[in-house]
């Protein structure tokens, strides 16, 4: 087998053998482009260590030999030899960059004798021994793991002594003394001499690389970023190019474009006189890369030429690592730079126009949860480093906000009234906190999980909420949050960081989101390729028009309850459900039944002829129900009862267990009036819009089935009542019914339900909820540490669990299309519609449409079009 390949015989290809690093060695090389010479030994060399009991086979050993002869006559230098010494480094490169293993060793082939052969060959003494001394730390500390505090004390003992402030100020005579201490702690560390035969060195380096690839470092990265642990890492060994032998020399590193912005701009830095590493320490501050251009025109004008040869090779932007070398330009690295959401865009949209990437490609190179960054405002980088961080909570809901903090609804309510900022405090939010939500800038709560109801609503309203903040203490009473031993009272102002999940102290400055001319391109390339429709999740006129603006191509779930909070009609939805008997309960209805018909229309005539999904009433009903004694009796004494009749019956509609209680469909089979009120309204709505021009065909779902006979009976309600009020109303109007998948059983007996159903929409948050068992609500408490100790991988409310979850959908997808192919709308509605990956599972079951709030339309419209890719 062949494990080890000079420079010249590789390509691009070959990452999984060369890594990355290697292979666009091997590639620049290929294409002509000045790069110091070298071998890479393969990821193949560094599995066989591993299974070779962690040694390197004599086989191998002779590769590199061998490989090492033949760049010692191509050079016509020699590793050790005094005259004229090869230096090498040696880094480590596997097939996807990681950071935790080792990476760069300098200068390799330096001991006391070569050292002095680089000083005469150089006339440089100082530079020998600096060159030296560095080897010696850099290998200690990479190679041997001794830690580099011992060493840097050293220094600063020397710096100290002689009142200097800077490692350049060191004389020879000092660096020639460090080096005698620095090979003595590398005695007592490694209870060995400092290797004094290079290939020792070099045998040795290599080995450190290999063994560096399972350190506890590099397989937490792997573990989280889903690389496998068999890929191996390869090892490049490349001869010393040097920016630090005087005027003429000199080392930077420049991308091809802006990373930040994309504009098509080469941005770069570099040091005269200097390694690498020095650009890195910041001792000295490194120049803006068009100045080189007045420096070293030639070489200036040779890296420009270069830079634009690489991007056009790569047909990507590039970040290129190089080095001067006494008036001679060497490349050291290129790579894919790594760029910001609004960089990516940019730079694909442009590399499209340029006709150096096709459309798909373009899609491939932004990815979907990078757009987040783009749709909402921002803190200032700046602003936000010097903010001081308060605590640290679930990012529920992305975006930044600032404002002085409330701890009730009606109080941010009051204080906005006039403009000013406002932060929604709670323990935990509830429905009756909405309008609080509407008017404050962030939500802010202390208990609750990615799909609390805070998570949820806030997403909805693209408004950024930090939930389930553990670690501040919420009085509501008191009005005070708690920190350790911080206290904030109500009115001082904190900011939130809805993507991170980080509370700050004061108001950070912030900058806003702008939807560019690119952006604008990008997705109308993506609307072309992508095959899965895309709807949203919106119960306003407001939410469903900004989901509109996103993309949104219609409303996969309406849920009605939110409509009954309103102040207007919160006092009848209470008075329908405190009702003793039908008549009464009736009587409620008939005045909840025209708003609500209202807000429907409204909806309709934002979407236009997009479909819209709309929900019947799911939660639990005592959520409706008054919590204070001042509500209670101003609802007794318009209902002409008693208090304590009101307090009996709120008593009786407490459950222990709500979420698994008497809700979704379960509401409509006890209470039909409920059920035949919202059907008169979806369809006297769409009547209504019909007449002005639309043509909506209602769709009609039952949430929370879980039996058959629950359906049937819901179904056989609503069709009853539509058909009568269409055949009343003298005119034709075609609608569907449906139903929430979101019960397991559900799933396992999806056949028989599909061949009532016009449509399902998978409703994940609580299938997960019940297919883990996990409540909802309280799962943030302990999911966090399931996370970080890995017994899950992620949040199942987060990241669809398409091994048990997924495999539920699955399977009601697969008896759906049995029974009735093509002729049933399948969709998904729970908070996992717009999560990327969960997007594409959803595309490879054959969803027909996925839906999710409305901020995160576009990332699964840009998720949708990279499935079929
Ligand atoms: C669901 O359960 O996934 C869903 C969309 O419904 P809700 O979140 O309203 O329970
Ligand atoms: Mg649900």
């Amino acid at each position: 087998t062949k494990y080890v390949y000079s420079f010249d015989e590789g390509n691009k290809d070959m990452k999984s053998l060369l890594g990355g690093k290697g292979a666009n060695l091997a590639e620049m090389t290929k294409i002509g482009l000045p790069v110091p010479p070298g071998f890479t030994i393969s990821t193949e060399a560094c599995n066989d260590y591993y299974v070779s009991n962690k040694t390197i086979k004599p086989e191998i050993v002779e590769q590199i030999e061998g490989k090492l002869a033949q760049l010692e006559s191509d050079l016509g230098k020699k590793l050790g030899s005094i005259e004229n010494p090869l230096l090498v480094s040696v880094r480590s490169g596997a097939v996807i960059s990681m950071p935790g293993m080792m990476d760069t060793i300098l200068n390799l082939g330096l001991n006391d004798n070569t050292v002095v052969g680089l000083a005469k060959a150089t006339d440089n003494e100082r530079f020998a021994y600096d060159s030296y001394r560095r080897f010696i730390q850099m290998f200690s500390d990479v190679a041997m793991e001794v830690p580099k505090y011992k060493f840097e004390s050293v220094l600063d003992k020397y710096k100290d002594q002689n009142g200097f402030k800077f490692d350049t100020e060191l004389t020879t005579e000092h660096l020639k003394a460090i080096v005698e201490e620095f090979k003595a702690i590398y005695k007592a560390e490694v209870k060995e001499d400092f290797p004094q035969e290079p290939k020792k060195q070099l045998m040795l380096a290599v080995e450190a690389v290999f063994r560096s690839w399972n350190n506890p470092r590099a397989i937490v990265y792997r573990k989280l970023n889903d690389i496998p642990n068999n890929l191996g890492t390869a090892v490049n060994v490349q001869s010393m190019v040097f920016g630090n032998m005087g005027d003429n020399s000199g080392t930077g590193v420049a991308f091809t474009r802006d990373p930040a912005t994309g504009e098509n701009k080469l941005l770069g830095e570099y040091l005269i006189n200097a390694q690498g590493e020095d650009v890195v320490a910041g001792i000295r501050t490194p120049q803006k890369i068009a100045t080189l251009e007045n420096i070293m025109p030639d070489i200036y004008k040779q890296f420009v030429e270069t830079a634009d040869k690489l991007e056009k090779h790569y047909r990507d932007m590039q970040d290129i690592e190089f080095t001067i070398e006494k008036g001679k330009l060497f490349l050291l690295q290129t790579r894919n730079g790594k760029r910001t959401a609004k960089s990516a865009i940019n730079v694909a949209v442009d590399l499209v126009n340029e006709g150096l990437i096709t459309k798909e490609e373009a899609i491939m190179r932004v990815e979907p949860n990078q757009l987040d960054q783009l749709l909402h405002p921002k803190f200032e980088d700046k602003s936000l480093k010097e903010a001081t961080v308060l605590a640290k909570g679930l990012p529920a809901s992305p975006g930044a906000a600032s404002g002085k903090i409330y701890f009730t609804a009606d109080d941010v309510v009051e204080a906005s009234k006039d403009g000013t900022e406002t932060i929604l405090v709670r323990q935990e939010t509830s429905p009756e906190d909405i309008e609080g939500m509407v008017s404050a800038q962030g939500i802010l709560t202390a208990r609750g999980g990615m799909t609390s109801h805070a998570a949820v609503v806030a997403r909805g309203m693209g408004k950024c909420c930090v939930a389930g903040c553990g670690q501040i203490k919420v009085s509501e009473v008191a009005k005070t949050i708690e920190v350790g031993d911080i206290v904030l009272k109500e009115g001082d102002y904190i900011s939130l960081d809805g993507s991170t999940g980080k509370v700050y102290l004061g108001n950070v400055n912030k900058t806003n989101a702008d939807m560019t001319g690119n952006f604008e391109k990008l997705m109308s390339w993506v609307d072309e390729i992508r095959q899965m429709n895309v709807r949203t999740n919106a119960d306003n006129p407001r939410d469903a028009k900004a989901a509109v603006d996103f993309g949104a191509e219609g409303i996969g779930l309406c849920r009605t309850e939110h409509m009954f909070f309103d102040e207007d009609r919160i006092p009848a939805v209470r008075k329908m459900i405190l009702s003793n008997t039908v008549e009464e309960r009736v009587k409620a209805l008939e005045t909840l039944l025209p708003m609500q018909q209202k807000d429907f229309e409204d909806i309709y005539r934002v979407m236009g002829e997009r479909p819209v999904n709309i929900r019947l009433l799911d939660p639990p009903l005592h959520e409706f129900l008054p919590q204070d004694d001042e509500t209670i009796e101003e609802l007794a004494k318009d209902m002409g009862i008693a208090p304590v009749v009101i307090k009996k019956r709120c008593e009786e509609l407490a459950e222990f267990n709500p979420m698994l209680g008497h809700r979704g469909c379960r509401l409509a089979v006890t209470y039909p009036e409920i059920a035949v009120m919202q059907t008169k309204a979806i369809i006297n709505a769409a009547i209504t819009v019909n007449k002005e021009g639309l043509n909506v065909e209602p769709e009609i779902m039952i949430p929370l089935v879980g039996a058959i006979n629950e359906f049937k009976t819901v179904k056989q309600i609503i069709v009853e009542t539509a058909d009568e009020v269409i055949k009343s109303a003298g005119v034709e109007l075609k609608y569907t019914v449906g139903t929430m998948i979101e019960i397991p059983r559900a799933c396992l007996i999806a056949d028989e339900i599909a061949k009532e159903a016009d449509f399902f929409s998978f409703g994940t948050n609580d299938l997960t909820q019940m297919t883990f068992g996990y409540s909802r609500d309280d799962a943030g408490k302990f999911l966090g540490e399931y996370v970080d100790r890995e017994i899950l991988e992620k949040d199942p409310f987060q990241v669809l669990d398409q091994e048990g979850v997924g495999k539920l959908v699955q399977m009601a997808s697969k008896l759906a299309r049995g029974v009735k192919g093509d002729k049933i709308k399948l969709g998904i509605c729970g908070e996992h519609g717009g999560e990327p990956s969960s997007v594409e599972f959803c595309y490879n079951t054959g969803l027909n449409y996925v839906s999710c709030s409305p901020y995160r339309v576009p990332i699964a419209r840009l998720a949708a079009a990279r499935a079929t890719i």
